[in-house]
């Protein structure tokens, strides 16, 4: 038994809060796991900024309500769905992803939330647990599934470890110098190929 865990932006959407930055036209928010490898450093930078600029959760909502999956990534989605279990594991929140969610189908998606005060301001977040996408890859290994893990950037690297099999999505050349162990893919595509290989590989191991 096998299932396969996705990373969400810069796997099967784009980055949301690069979209946020561009859309609102603050550059500080551009900011994201590729240029600050630790979450809680950057969320509070974040949550900052928002605040800064007197942005509440719904002008937020309203950017994403605009975006669309990467090209191609539904019908990807589709066909790996066809083929082995799927999770979509995410350092997103809850409030973010519903729109994009929406347009995938509906997959099954493990996140965060954000905290929202009256005002509908964003003052905080609740990571629904630490390292949130390796214990869910653990979880699975408990249940005796076989785990291979996709993601782009740093705060996938602690999942892809963990998996059985962990592959690298159109990673940003500093991931492929820091983690030279995984293979790197850049079109669903080779993706598909290289998750197939995998796929037949872990069934061969037993
Ligand atoms: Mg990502």
């Amino acid at each position: 038994m096998q299932i396969v865990c996705l990373d969400l932006e810069g796997v099967l959407t784009p980055e949301i809060w690069i979209a946020v930055s561009e859309k609102t036209k603050i550059s500080a928010l551009r900011a994201t796991t590729r240029d600050v490898p630790d979450y809680d450093v950057l969320m509070k930078q974040r949550i900052k900024i928002l605040k800064e600029n007197n942005l509440g959760l719904k002008d937020i909502q309203a950017v994403i309500g605009t975006l669309k999956p990467l090209e191609g990534a539904l019908d990807f989605l589709n066909w790996l769905r066809e083929r082995f279990q799927v999770a979509i594991l995410s350092d997103t929140f809850d409030e973010f992803a519903l729109p994009l969610m929406r347009q995938l189908g509906y997959p099954m998606l493990l996140c965060h939330r954000l905290e929202i005060d009256e005002k509908g301001a964003v003052t905080g977040y609740k990571l629904r647990q630490k390292d949130a996408k390796r214990e869910s890859v653990r979880a699975f290994k408990n249940l005796n599934y076989k785990v291979i893990a996709v993601g782009d950037s740093y705060n996938d690297t602690t999942m892809l470890s963990e998996a059985h099999a962990g592959i690298l999505f159109k990673p940003p050349q500093n991931v492929i110098n820091d983690f030279p162990q995984f293979p790197v893919t850049r079109v669903y595509a080779e993706l598909q190929d290289v998750l197939l290989k995998a796929g037949k590989n872990l069934e061969k191991a037993g």
